[in-house]
Protein backbone atom coordinates (compact mmCIF):
# COMPACT_ATOMS: atom_id res chain seq x y z
CA UNK A 1 0.00 0.00 0.00
CA UNK A 2 0.87 3.36 -1.02
CA UNK A 3 0.17 6.54 0.64
CA UNK A 4 -2.66 8.20 -0.59
CA UNK A 5 -1.53 11.10 -3.25
CA UNK A 6 -4.41 13.57 -2.83
CA UNK A 7 -3.06 15.80 0.05
CA UNK A 8 0.08 16.19 -2.03
CA UNK A 9 -1.94 17.00 -5.50
CA UNK A 10 -4.28 19.39 -3.33
CA UNK A 11 -1.15 20.78 -1.55
CA UNK A 12 1.79 21.17 -4.09
CA UNK A 13 -0.62 21.71 -7.38
CA UNK A 14 -3.69 23.00 -5.68
CA UNK A 15 -5.49 20.57 -7.92
CA UNK A 16 -8.81 19.47 -6.11
CA UNK A 17 -9.46 15.99 -7.85
CA UNK A 18 -7.27 14.10 -10.13
CA UNK A 19 -8.63 14.04 -14.16
CA UNK A 20 -9.65 10.80 -15.65
CA UNK A 21 -7.04 8.48 -15.10
CA UNK A 22 -4.55 10.14 -13.43
CA UNK A 23 -5.09 8.40 -10.14
CA UNK A 24 -4.76 5.39 -11.92
CA UNK A 25 -1.45 6.12 -13.41
CA UNK A 26 0.07 7.73 -10.25
CA UNK A 27 -1.45 4.64 -8.14
CA UNK A 28 0.73 2.22 -10.42
CA UNK A 29 3.79 4.74 -10.14
CA UNK A 30 3.63 4.50 -6.17
CA UNK A 31 3.12 0.49 -6.14
CA UNK A 32 6.07 0.88 -8.82
CA UNK A 33 4.72 -0.91 -11.74
CA UNK A 34 5.69 -0.52 -15.16
CA UNK A 35 3.02 1.67 -16.76
CA UNK A 36 2.34 3.12 -20.21
CA UNK A 37 -0.11 6.09 -19.88
CA UNK A 38 -2.25 7.01 -23.16
CA UNK A 39 -3.50 9.69 -22.77
CA UNK A 40 -4.87 12.74 -25.04
CA UNK A 41 -3.27 15.82 -25.33
CA UNK A 42 -4.37 18.33 -22.24
CA UNK A 43 -4.91 15.54 -20.28
CA UNK A 44 -2.22 16.34 -17.51
CA UNK A 45 0.04 13.52 -18.21
CA UNK A 46 3.41 15.49 -16.48
CA UNK A 47 1.36 15.08 -13.36
CA UNK A 48 1.61 11.77 -13.60
CA UNK A 49 5.05 11.57 -13.00
CA UNK A 50 5.62 15.16 -11.43
CA UNK A 51 3.02 13.76 -8.21
CA UNK A 52 5.40 10.52 -7.32
CA UNK A 53 8.47 12.85 -7.77
CA UNK A 54 7.50 14.88 -5.01
CA UNK A 55 6.29 12.28 -2.60
CA UNK A 56 8.99 10.15 -3.39
CA UNK A 57 12.54 9.97 -2.21
CA UNK A 58 14.81 10.07 -5.05
CA UNK A 59 14.66 12.34 -8.33
CA UNK A 60 12.62 11.61 -11.12
CA UNK A 61 14.46 11.62 -14.53
CA UNK A 62 11.99 13.08 -17.45
CA UNK A 63 12.92 12.10 -20.98
CA UNK A 64 11.41 14.77 -23.08
CA UNK A 65 12.36 15.30 -26.84
CA UNK A 66 12.74 19.15 -27.32
CA UNK A 67 14.44 21.79 -25.09
CA UNK A 68 11.47 24.49 -25.62
CA UNK A 69 8.90 21.47 -24.24
CA UNK A 70 11.39 21.33 -21.26
CA UNK A 71 11.82 24.92 -20.28
CA UNK A 72 8.09 24.98 -20.54
CA UNK A 73 7.73 21.93 -17.92
CA UNK A 74 10.04 23.11 -16.32
CA UNK A 75 8.79 26.59 -15.65
CA UNK A 76 5.31 25.15 -14.82
CA UNK A 77 7.16 22.39 -11.85
CA UNK A 78 9.39 25.58 -10.51
CA UNK A 79 6.04 27.52 -10.28
CA UNK A 80 4.40 25.36 -7.80
CA UNK A 81 7.41 24.80 -5.84
CA UNK A 82 9.00 21.59 -7.44
CA UNK A 83 12.98 21.13 -7.48
CA UNK A 84 13.34 20.44 -10.77
CA UNK A 85 16.49 21.62 -13.62
CA UNK A 86 17.35 20.43 -16.85
CA UNK A 87 20.09 18.78 -18.48
CA UNK A 88 20.51 19.85 -21.96
CA UNK A 89 23.91 21.74 -24.29
CA UNK A 90 21.64 25.03 -23.75
CA UNK A 91 21.99 24.84 -20.28
CA UNK A 92 24.72 27.69 -18.90
CA UNK A 93 24.17 25.83 -14.68
CA UNK A 94 25.29 22.67 -15.57
CA UNK A 95 27.64 22.44 -12.82
CA UNK A 96 25.01 23.75 -10.39
CA UNK A 97 22.34 21.21 -11.70
CA UNK A 98 25.17 18.69 -11.52
CA UNK A 99 25.55 19.40 -7.50
CA UNK A 100 22.10 19.39 -6.89
CA UNK A 101 21.37 16.02 -8.46
CA UNK A 102 24.28 14.61 -6.55
CA UNK A 103 22.90 16.10 -2.79
CA UNK A 104 19.71 14.77 -3.64
CA UNK A 105 17.61 17.67 -3.85
CA UNK A 106 16.01 17.59 -6.92
CA UNK A 107 12.71 15.92 -7.68
CA UNK A 108 12.70 16.05 -11.87
CA UNK A 109 15.72 16.21 -14.11
CA UNK A 110 14.28 16.92 -17.26
CA UNK A 111 17.38 15.15 -20.17
CA UNK A 112 17.49 15.50 -23.95
CA UNK A 113 17.32 11.66 -25.13
CA UNK A 114 20.48 11.30 -26.62
CA UNK A 115 21.98 12.82 -23.55
CA UNK A 116 20.63 9.75 -22.07
CA UNK A 117 21.76 7.30 -23.82
CA UNK A 118 25.77 8.49 -22.76
CA UNK A 119 27.82 6.21 -20.65
CA UNK A 120 28.55 9.37 -19.18
CA UNK A 121 24.69 9.91 -17.79
CA UNK A 122 24.90 6.39 -17.29
CA UNK A 123 27.42 7.03 -14.52
CA UNK A 124 26.03 10.28 -13.32
CA UNK A 125 22.79 8.27 -12.37
CA UNK A 126 24.75 6.15 -9.91
CA UNK A 127 25.60 8.97 -7.98
CA UNK A 128 22.41 9.67 -6.27
CA UNK A 129 19.01 8.08 -5.65
CA UNK A 130 16.04 7.76 -7.98
CA UNK A 131 12.59 7.37 -7.79
CA UNK A 132 11.46 7.09 -11.41
CA UNK A 133 12.11 7.05 -14.89
CA UNK A 134 9.42 9.42 -17.03
CA UNK A 135 9.71 8.76 -21.10
CA UNK A 136 6.97 11.78 -22.00
CA UNK A 137 6.21 11.71 -25.89
CA UNK A 138 6.88 7.66 -25.77
CA UNK A 139 5.46 7.46 -29.04
CA UNK A 140 8.80 8.58 -30.52
CA UNK A 141 10.39 5.17 -29.49
CA UNK A 142 8.15 3.59 -31.87
CA UNK A 143 8.57 3.86 -35.91
CA UNK A 144 4.90 3.28 -36.29
CA UNK A 145 4.57 6.27 -34.12
CA UNK A 146 4.61 9.47 -36.09
CA UNK A 147 7.60 10.95 -34.68
CA UNK A 148 10.05 8.20 -34.23
CA UNK A 149 13.59 9.65 -33.21
CA UNK A 150 16.37 6.61 -33.09
CA UNK A 151 17.67 8.07 -29.66
CA UNK A 152 14.61 6.95 -27.92
CA UNK A 153 15.77 3.59 -28.73
CA UNK A 154 18.99 3.81 -26.19
CA UNK A 155 16.62 4.67 -23.20
CA UNK A 156 15.77 0.65 -22.71
CA UNK A 157 19.50 -0.25 -22.07
CA UNK A 158 19.55 2.87 -19.96
CA UNK A 159 16.71 1.84 -17.43
CA UNK A 160 17.81 -1.86 -17.80
CA UNK A 161 20.89 -0.53 -16.00
CA UNK A 162 18.48 0.40 -13.21
CA UNK A 163 16.38 -2.72 -12.80
CA UNK A 164 14.63 -1.21 -9.45
CA UNK A 165 13.54 1.98 -10.59
CA UNK A 166 10.63 2.25 -12.22
CA UNK A 167 9.15 3.92 -15.84
CA UNK A 168 6.12 5.21 -16.83
CA UNK A 169 6.01 6.13 -20.44
CA UNK A 170 3.54 8.84 -21.43
CA UNK A 171 1.84 9.70 -24.89
CA UNK A 172 -1.26 10.99 -26.81
CA UNK A 173 -0.84 8.28 -29.64
CA UNK A 174 -4.10 6.70 -30.01
CA UNK A 175 -3.42 3.93 -32.53
CA UNK A 176 -3.22 0.50 -30.67
CA UNK A 177 -0.03 -1.11 -33.26
CA UNK A 178 1.89 2.05 -31.91
CA UNK A 179 1.14 1.83 -28.48
CA UNK A 180 2.02 -2.23 -28.30
CA UNK A 181 5.24 -1.43 -29.53
CA UNK A 182 6.14 1.37 -27.29
CA UNK A 183 5.55 -0.61 -24.57
CA UNK A 184 7.63 -3.70 -26.20
CA UNK A 185 10.56 -1.38 -26.52
CA UNK A 186 10.71 -0.05 -23.33
CA UNK A 187 9.71 -3.17 -21.54
CA UNK A 188 6.50 -2.24 -20.34
CA UNK A 189 4.15 -5.21 -20.05
CA UNK A 190 1.06 -4.94 -22.11
CA UNK A 191 -0.97 -5.20 -18.96
CA UNK A 192 0.74 -2.10 -17.69
CA UNK A 193 -0.97 0.10 -19.84
CA UNK A 194 -3.77 2.76 -18.88
CA UNK A 195 -5.58 4.38 -22.32
CA UNK A 196 -7.60 7.13 -21.06
CA UNK A 197 -10.32 9.39 -22.00
CA UNK A 198 -12.98 10.12 -24.12
CA UNK A 199 -11.72 12.28 -26.70
CA UNK A 200 -11.04 10.92 -29.97
CA UNK A 201 -8.82 13.97 -31.80
CA UNK A 202 -8.85 12.33 -34.56
CA UNK A 203 -12.05 12.28 -36.00
CA UNK A 204 -13.01 15.62 -37.20
CA UNK A 205 -16.98 16.51 -36.04
CA UNK A 206 -19.15 18.10 -38.41
CA UNK A 207 -22.75 18.99 -37.80
CA UNK A 208 -25.11 20.78 -40.74
CA UNK A 209 -28.70 21.28 -41.13
CA UNK A 210 -30.33 18.85 -43.78
CA UNK A 211 -31.14 20.09 -47.35
CA UNK A 212 -31.32 17.56 -49.61
CA UNK A 213 -29.51 14.79 -47.16
CA UNK A 214 -28.92 12.23 -50.02
CA UNK A 215 -27.21 14.99 -52.33
CA UNK A 216 -25.25 16.33 -48.60
CA UNK A 217 -24.32 12.59 -48.24
CA UNK A 218 -23.12 11.99 -52.07
CA UNK A 219 -21.18 15.04 -51.58
CA UNK A 220 -19.30 13.89 -48.42
CA UNK A 221 -18.35 10.60 -49.53
CA UNK A 222 -17.32 11.98 -52.55
CA UNK A 223 -14.60 13.94 -50.61
CA UNK A 224 -13.65 11.18 -48.02
CA UNK A 225 -11.90 8.15 -50.04
CA UNK A 226 -11.71 5.08 -47.86
CA UNK A 227 -14.60 3.06 -46.44
CA UNK A 228 -17.38 4.84 -44.56
CA UNK A 229 -20.59 4.13 -42.30
CA UNK A 230 -23.85 6.15 -43.22
CA UNK A 231 -26.46 5.59 -40.43
CA UNK A 232 -29.87 6.10 -41.62
CA UNK A 233 -33.36 5.99 -39.66
CA UNK A 234 -35.10 3.41 -42.01
CA UNK A 235 -34.63 0.11 -42.72
CA UNK A 236 -36.35 1.77 -46.46
CA UNK A 237 -33.74 4.45 -46.38
CA UNK A 238 -30.83 2.60 -46.00
CA UNK A 239 -31.78 0.45 -48.98
CA UNK A 240 -32.34 4.19 -50.61
CA UNK A 241 -29.22 5.39 -49.78
CA UNK A 242 -27.35 2.58 -51.07
CA UNK A 243 -28.83 2.56 -54.35
CA UNK A 244 -28.29 6.67 -54.89
CA UNK A 245 -25.11 6.57 -54.22
CA UNK A 246 -23.81 3.52 -55.99
CA UNK A 247 -24.53 5.40 -58.80
CA UNK A 248 -21.75 7.72 -57.90
CA UNK A 249 -19.30 4.38 -58.85
CA UNK A 250 -18.49 3.93 -55.40
CA UNK A 251 -19.15 0.37 -54.14
CA UNK A 252 -22.08 0.27 -51.45
CA UNK A 253 -24.24 -1.90 -49.64
CA UNK A 254 -27.21 -1.96 -47.19
CA UNK A 255 -27.44 -3.60 -43.60
CA UNK A 256 -30.29 -4.05 -41.64
CA UNK A 257 -32.18 -6.42 -39.64
CA UNK A 258 -34.71 -7.01 -42.06
CA UNK A 259 -32.18 -8.41 -44.65
CA UNK A 260 -31.73 -12.28 -45.06
CA UNK A 261 -29.52 -13.18 -42.64
CA UNK A 262 -26.86 -14.54 -45.16
CA UNK A 263 -27.18 -11.38 -47.24
CA UNK A 264 -26.46 -9.54 -44.06
CA UNK A 265 -23.41 -11.32 -43.25
CA UNK A 266 -22.45 -11.14 -46.53
CA UNK A 267 -22.62 -7.38 -46.55
CA UNK A 268 -20.83 -7.03 -43.37
CA UNK A 269 -17.82 -9.55 -45.10
CA UNK A 270 -17.56 -7.06 -48.05
CA UNK A 271 -17.36 -3.88 -46.25
CA UNK A 272 -15.20 -5.29 -42.92
CA UNK A 273 -12.47 -6.41 -46.06
CA UNK A 274 -12.93 -3.40 -48.77
CA UNK A 275 -11.05 -0.47 -48.85
CA UNK A 276 -13.41 2.02 -50.44
CA UNK A 277 -16.87 0.73 -49.73
CA UNK A 278 -19.85 2.50 -47.95
CA UNK A 279 -22.50 0.82 -46.01
CA UNK A 280 -25.59 2.06 -45.25
CA UNK A 281 -27.10 0.81 -42.18
CA UNK A 282 -29.17 1.29 -39.15
CA UNK A 283 -27.88 1.32 -35.53
CA UNK A 284 -28.22 -2.76 -35.74
CA UNK A 285 -25.10 -2.18 -37.36
CA UNK A 286 -21.77 -2.11 -35.94
CA UNK A 287 -21.82 -3.32 -32.63
CA UNK A 288 -18.57 -6.07 -32.36
CA UNK A 289 -17.24 -5.03 -35.87
CA UNK A 290 -13.55 -4.36 -35.97
CA UNK A 291 -12.84 -2.45 -38.92
CA UNK A 292 -9.51 0.24 -37.73
CA UNK A 293 -9.48 1.78 -40.83
CA UNK A 294 -13.25 3.05 -41.33
CA UNK A 295 -12.75 6.75 -42.61
CA UNK A 296 -16.15 8.37 -42.22
CA UNK A 297 -19.53 7.99 -40.18
CA UNK A 298 -21.99 9.92 -41.45
CA UNK A 299 -25.33 10.41 -39.86
CA UNK A 300 -28.95 11.06 -41.79
CA UNK A 301 -30.51 12.05 -39.32
CA UNK A 302 -30.49 12.44 -35.74
CA UNK A 303 -29.29 10.09 -33.61
CA UNK A 304 -31.59 8.62 -29.95
CA UNK A 305 -28.57 10.07 -27.69
CA UNK A 306 -25.07 11.41 -27.38
CA UNK A 307 -23.96 8.18 -26.29
CA UNK A 308 -25.53 6.69 -29.50
CA UNK A 309 -23.79 9.17 -31.58
CA UNK A 310 -20.28 8.76 -29.68
CA UNK A 311 -20.31 5.64 -30.08
CA UNK A 312 -21.57 5.24 -33.04
CA UNK A 313 -18.85 8.21 -34.72
CA UNK A 314 -16.40 6.09 -32.72
CA UNK A 315 -16.63 2.95 -35.18
CA UNK A 316 -14.32 5.89 -37.37
CA UNK A 317 -10.47 5.77 -37.17
CA UNK A 318 -9.72 3.59 -34.46
CA UNK A 319 -6.18 3.01 -36.38
CA UNK A 320 -5.68 6.21 -35.44
CA UNK A 321 -5.61 8.29 -38.61
CA UNK A 322 -7.72 11.28 -39.16
CA UNK A 323 -11.15 10.59 -39.66
CA UNK A 324 -14.65 12.28 -40.37
CA UNK A 325 -18.25 12.52 -38.42
CA UNK A 326 -20.59 14.43 -40.50
CA UNK A 327 -23.87 15.00 -38.64
CA UNK A 328 -27.15 15.37 -40.92
CA UNK A 329 -30.16 16.87 -39.11
CA UNK A 330 -33.46 18.26 -39.33
CA UNK A 331 -36.41 19.79 -38.14
CA UNK A 332 -38.53 17.05 -38.52
CA UNK A 333 -35.62 14.95 -36.58
CA UNK A 334 -36.64 16.64 -33.17
CA UNK A 335 -40.34 16.77 -33.94
CA UNK A 336 -40.59 13.05 -34.21
CA UNK A 337 -37.99 12.65 -31.36
CA UNK A 338 -40.55 14.89 -28.84
CA UNK A 339 -43.64 12.91 -30.48
CA UNK A 340 -41.69 9.70 -29.37
CA UNK A 341 -41.29 10.82 -26.13
CA UNK A 342 -45.04 11.54 -25.72
CA UNK A 343 -45.46 7.97 -26.04
CA UNK A 344 -43.31 6.43 -23.17
CA UNK A 345 -43.98 6.19 -19.77
CA UNK A 346 -44.60 9.19 -17.87
CA UNK A 347 -41.79 8.20 -15.32
CA UNK A 348 -39.15 7.95 -18.58
CA UNK A 349 -40.57 11.46 -20.06
CA UNK A 350 -38.73 13.43 -18.08
CA UNK A 351 -34.88 11.68 -18.64
CA UNK A 352 -35.77 11.02 -22.48
CA UNK A 353 -36.44 15.12 -22.64
CA UNK A 354 -33.21 15.65 -20.85
CA UNK A 355 -31.57 13.45 -23.31
CA UNK A 356 -32.58 15.38 -26.39
CA UNK A 357 -31.56 18.48 -25.15
CA UNK A 358 -28.65 17.01 -24.87
CA UNK A 359 -28.20 16.14 -28.27
CA UNK A 360 -29.92 19.91 -29.44
CA UNK A 361 -27.13 21.36 -27.28
CA UNK A 362 -24.88 20.09 -29.18
CA UNK A 363 -26.61 20.51 -32.17
CA UNK A 364 -27.22 24.04 -31.64
CA UNK A 365 -23.64 24.88 -30.49
CA UNK A 366 -21.88 27.80 -32.21
CA UNK A 367 -18.30 26.96 -29.90
CA UNK A 368 -16.12 23.33 -29.74
CA UNK A 369 -18.60 20.36 -30.59
CA UNK A 370 -15.61 18.33 -28.79
CA UNK A 371 -16.24 19.91 -25.79
CA UNK A 372 -20.01 19.72 -25.69
CA UNK A 373 -19.30 16.18 -25.80
CA UNK A 374 -16.39 15.57 -23.52
CA UNK A 375 -18.54 17.41 -20.98
CA UNK A 376 -21.17 15.20 -21.17
CA UNK A 377 -19.03 12.40 -20.23
CA UNK A 378 -17.74 14.18 -17.56
CA UNK A 379 -14.10 15.49 -19.07
CA UNK A 380 -13.35 19.70 -19.19
CA UNK A 381 -10.78 20.13 -22.02
CA UNK A 382 -8.55 23.00 -21.52
CA UNK A 383 -8.74 24.53 -25.18
CA UNK A 384 -11.50 24.57 -28.16
CA UNK A 385 -10.15 21.33 -30.25
CA UNK A 386 -9.25 22.83 -33.54
CA UNK A 387 -10.86 19.54 -35.58
CA UNK A 388 -14.68 20.30 -35.40
CA UNK A 389 -16.67 22.41 -37.84
CA UNK A 390 -17.09 25.11 -35.42
CA UNK A 391 -13.18 25.47 -34.76
CA UNK A 392 -12.43 25.34 -38.08
CA UNK A 393 -15.45 27.68 -38.89
CA UNK A 394 -16.67 25.92 -41.47
CA UNK A 395 -19.31 28.15 -43.79
CA UNK A 396 -22.69 26.05 -43.47
CA UNK A 397 -21.62 25.83 -39.32
CA UNK A 398 -23.60 29.53 -38.98
CA UNK A 399 -26.84 28.56 -41.00
CA UNK A 400 -26.85 25.39 -39.06
CA UNK A 401 -26.64 27.21 -35.99
CA UNK A 402 -29.41 29.72 -36.68
CA UNK A 403 -31.59 27.04 -38.30
CA UNK A 404 -31.13 25.33 -35.23
CA UNK A 405 -32.14 28.44 -33.46
CA UNK A 406 -35.63 28.31 -34.27
CA UNK A 407 -36.23 24.91 -34.07
CA UNK A 408 -34.84 23.97 -30.39
CA UNK A 409 -36.61 26.72 -28.68
CA UNK A 410 -39.44 23.93 -28.01
CA UNK A 411 -37.07 21.49 -26.98
P1 LIG B 1 -0.52 16.71 -21.42
O1 LIG B 1 0.97 16.57 -21.26
O2 LIG B 1 -1.25 15.45 -21.15
O3 LIG B 1 -0.89 17.31 -22.73
P2 LIG B 1 -0.25 18.62 -19.29
O4 LIG B 1 0.50 17.78 -18.36
O5 LIG B 1 0.52 19.65 -20.05
O6 LIG B 1 -1.06 17.73 -20.33
O7 LIG B 1 -1.47 19.29 -18.51
C1 LIG B 1 -2.43 20.06 -19.17
C2 LIG B 1 -3.07 21.02 -18.20
O8 LIG B 1 -3.92 20.36 -17.27
C3 LIG B 1 -2.06 21.79 -17.37
O9 LIG B 1 -2.45 23.14 -17.37
C4 LIG B 1 -2.19 21.19 -16.00
O10 LIG B 1 -1.83 22.10 -15.00
C5 LIG B 1 -3.66 20.83 -15.96
N1 LIG B 1 -3.98 19.75 -15.00
C6 LIG B 1 -3.32 18.59 -14.84
N2 LIG B 1 -3.90 17.82 -13.90
C7 LIG B 1 -4.98 18.50 -13.46
C8 LIG B 1 -6.00 18.23 -12.48
N3 LIG B 1 -6.02 17.09 -11.76
N4 LIG B 1 -6.96 19.15 -12.30
C9 LIG B 1 -6.94 20.30 -13.01
N5 LIG B 1 -6.01 20.62 -13.93
C10 LIG B 1 -5.04 19.73 -14.16
MG1 LIG C 1 2.80 16.70 -22.14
Amino acid sequence: MHPDPLPTLQRVFGFPQFRGVQSEVVSRVLERERTLAVMPTGAGKSLCYQLPAVMNEGTCIVVSPLIALMHDQLRGAEAVGIRAATLTSADENRGETLRRFRAGALDLLYVAPERASGQAFRDLLTEAPLCLFAIDEAHCVSEWGHDFRPDYRLLSPLMDAFPDVPRLALTATADAHTRADIAKQLGIPADGMIVSGFDRPNIRYSISAKANVNRQIADLIAATPGPGIVYAQTRAATEKLAEALGRSGRPTRAYHAGLEPHIRAKNQADFVASEDMVICATVAFGMGIDKPDVRFVAHAGLPKSIEAYYQETGRAGRDGDPSVAHLFWGADDFARARQRIGEVEPERQAGERTRLQSLAALVETAGCRRRILLRHFGEDPAEDCGNCDNCLGSPDAVDATETARKFLSAV
